[in-house]
């Protein structure tokens, strides 16, 4: 090869070397460039990194620090608390899941004397077991193994009752053991020792109390028992002693001997009431009893105390319920007769007003009973309301000094009211008056109702004469149940301006200006026959008066209801007696409307006589069918109200024979059929048996109303006032 070849050979050699040299330098500067950029991205990295690093530092430390601070907290609230339930003297320890102890606080421990077995760790059933091999607990009736299982069964429990247990010494530890949710158990032993002991020492204390109070009771019965018996001798005689015409200085003598015998043995009743009340030796007996007689009796027994302080003793009894209840009546006259000899007691001037009312459940057999004693009397004190219900309490001031008794009359008479599960009260305004009311629930007795003789023949307007407008609208009220027209006047003058068309008078004794005495003089002076009945506070003394003899009778008051109508009844001939001279008045007022009505059923009788009492008739009852014809020939009725179903004669049979007596006189009386049968075709049934209408029950006040009017004959008084007035009663 030639050298030119050869160098062209090596220039080609070295150009490519150099192109390669090149490239390479070129490839190398672009990673030196990519190096550069990686390592700027590095370089940030690392900046950031250590600044995290930093931070990381500074919170670890400061979180550090918290914790420092915290676990501080924890140990001393710790030892605080450990502090706590090492000073409380009573045992304190927990156990954990597996039943064994974890802490124990040094009460707890104390009673096991140190022994090493008893420290955290140990299982509750080995507790059990040094307890009983040591002899630390009394397990009384229990054996050693019996009480340790009894004890365990009790342990597992969810949630152990508490338990007491007695130690050697004879303290009692009450074991209230809590397990909580993990399954961990907190158990108390708390020393009750003290409480035990107390107790032991109150039930000891109350047995004696009881045997003495037993005994006080058996002393008190006994002594009362004694004395009453000479007390009788001392009180009967210096009454015997008192008719056997004495001087007056003898008889005063005499009366004071007997006042302060019968003032002791109030004494002693009360006392031997109440300590019979106390020791709960006290049983009520019931009986079937009227209430209303009751308060009578109680009324006749204050009213000569009452007569001479001139005050007015009355008696509202609601006129619509029943009179004869089951109860024991020998302590309702008790709580009467402190209540009402208190009102009267305390009371200088203005009446005493016994207000009976109450909510009869017919269907129960049961009534609510209120009976309320108003006074006008000295009133007492508001502070001293509650205090005077306590025993030997009364009101402490001049104004009560003046008065006798013991404080114990009220205290036996919330006792006995309670007893008859009932409640008593008072409300009262010093100086003005009091009320004292009790309620008590009583049974119905079988004669439930109130029943009243019928009106006597003839009877039909009476002329009541009171000075007292309680008094007069309580008569009043009493005389229009029965179906009675009646005029109130306030005194003998106005009594004798209104005697046109009086059948009867029945006045009040003592009256200003004309006493009832009086006044019956000045009508036999005018010529006047109508016959009087006198109620007089004092009959002996109105007996005595030369004034009686123009009297038909003379009533005590306030008279009980049953005594009035009983008394009613033997008037009735004198005024038939009168009736022939009527013709020569010529000014004779009208006659009410007569009607009866034939109903076994007392409570549809009372129903009925309520939905009539605006009504200005005279009505009569009969029990039954055989009544009603019997009153049908006697009573001459303008119209009939006839129950169907009765007993011994029901109401078609009475038709039938009352249409067959009037076949013979051509006459017809109206026949109202009261049926509680709505049934179709009952109506035809009914009418067929000579009935003329039928109404079907629940009756409607509108509905009996409306035969009223319409059978009301010429010559009566309009039994009702007119339509629009009725229309807006009943709508
Ligand atoms: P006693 O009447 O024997 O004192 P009570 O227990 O019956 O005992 O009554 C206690 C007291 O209550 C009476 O002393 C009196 O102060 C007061 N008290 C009771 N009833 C009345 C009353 N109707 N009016 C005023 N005070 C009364």
């Amino acid at each position: 090869m030639s050298l030119a070849n050869k160098l062209a050979l090596e220039r080609r050699g070295r150009l490519a070397a150099e192109r390669l040299l090149e490239l390479k330098q070129a490839e190398l500067s672009a990673a030196n460039r990519k190096l550069g950029r990686h390592a700027a991205a590095l370089q940030g990295e690392i900046v950031e990194t250590r600044a995290e690093v930093e931070n990381v530092k500074t919170e670890n430390e400061r979180v550090k620090t918290e914790l420092g601070q915290a676990n501080q907290k924890v140990e001393i609230a710790e030892r605080r608390l450990w502090h706590s339930v090492q000073t409380i003297t009573d045992g304190f320890a927990f156990f954990n899941s597996d039943n064994r102890m974890i802490a124990a606080n040094s009460s707890y421990l104390a009673i096991f004397d140190r022994l090493e077995i008893i420290q955290p760790g140990v299982h509750y059933v080995t507790i059990l077991q040094v307890l009983t091999d040591e002899g630390i607990v009394h397990t009384g009736k229990l054996a050693a193994q019996d009480w340790r299982e009894m004890m365990t069964e009790r342990w597992m429990q969810p949630q152990p009752e508490p338990i007491t247990i007695r130690l050697w010494n004879d303290q009692y530890v009450k074991l209230v053991d809590r397990r909580g949710q993990g399954g961990d158990i907190v158990s108390l032993g708390l020393n009750i020792t003290e409480s035990v002991e107390h107790e032991k020492q109150l039930k000891a204390a109350r047995a004696e109390a009881e045997a003495a109070s037993r005994a006080k009771s058996a002393f008190l019965a006994n002594m009362s028992h004694e004395i009453r018996t000479p007390m009788n001798g001392v009180v009967g005689m210096a009454e015997l002693l008192g008719d056997t015409g004495l001087s007056e200085e003898q008889q005063l003598y005499v009366d004071t001997i007997r006042n302060s015998g019968e003032a002791l043995l109030v004494i002693i009743n009360d006392v031997l009431d109440y300590s019979k009340i106390e020791a709960q030796k006290l049983q009520l007996h019931p009986e079937p009893f009227d209430l209303e007689r009751c308060i009578h009796e109680v009324i006749m027994l204050l009213q000569p105390l009452a007569r001479d302080k001139k005050l007015t003793l009355l008696v509202d009894f609601d006129l619509f319920l029943p009179t004869v209840y089951v109860g024991d009546p020998g302590r309702i006259r008790q709580v009467l007769t402190n209540l009402m000899g208190n009102a009267v007691k305390f009371t200088s001037e203005g009446h005493v007003l016994v207000r009976v009312t109450g909510v009869p459940d017919i269907e129960g057999g049961r009534a609510d009973v209120n009976i309320a004693i108003e006074d006008t009397g000295i009133g007492i004190p508001e502070d001293k309301i509650d205090h005077i219900f306590g025993e030997f309490n009364q009101v402490e001031n001049d104004r009560n000094r003046q008065f006798d008794g013991t404080g114990l009359g009220l205290a036996i008479s919330q006792r006995l009211v309670g007893l008859m599960d009932g409640d008593i009260w008072v409300t009262s305004e010093d100086g003005v008056g009091s009320c004292f009311g009790f309620r008590i629930p009583l049974a119905l007795s079988a004669a439930g109702l109130p029943e009243h003789p019928p009106v006597p023949e003839g009877l039909r307007r009476v002329l009541v004469v009171d000075d007292i407008e309680a008094n007069r609208t309580i008569l009043r009220r009493q005389l229009e149940q029965i179906g009675l027209g009646v005029v109130t006047c306030a005194n003998g003058v106005e009594a004798l301006q209104n005697l046109a068309g009086i059948d009867l008078v029945l006045s009040d004794h003592n009256m200003p200006e004309m006493d009832g005495l009086e006044l019956a003089d000045a009508m036999r002076t005018q010529g006047l026959q109508t016959p009087i009945i006198l109620l007089s506070s004092n009959p002996s003394f109105a007996a005595n008066d030369p004034g009686a003899t123009h009297l038909h009778a003379i009533l005590q008051k306030p008279v009980p209801r049953a005594d009035l109508f009983a008394r009613l009844q033997s008037v009735g001939p004198l005024i038939t007696r009168q009736e022939p001279a009527a013709p020569e008045t010529p000014a004779q007022a009208p006659r009410k409307m007569r009607v009866l009505a034939a109903e076994d059923n007392k409570t549809n009788q009372l129903v009925f006589r309520k939905m009539i009492k605006d009504a200005d008739i005279d009505l009569k009852f009969a029990a039954n069918g055989v009544e009603a014809v019997e009153l049908f020939q006697s009573f001459a009725p303008d119209m009939i109200f006839m129950d169907i179903s009765m007993p011994r004669m029901d109401g078609k049979e009475a038709t039938g024979k009352i249409r067959a007596i009037e076949a013979e006189t051509g006459e017809h009386v109206p026949i109202v059929a009261l049926t509680a049968h709505a049934m179709d075709g009952d109506d035809q049934g009914i009418l067929e048996c000579g009935l003329d209408y039928y109404l079907t029950k629940p009756l409607r006040k509108s509905e009996i109303h409306g035969k009223l009017r319409e059978f009301c004959p010429q010559d009566a008084l309009p039994p009702l006032p007119d339509m629009e007035v009725e229309a807006l009663q009943t709508g």
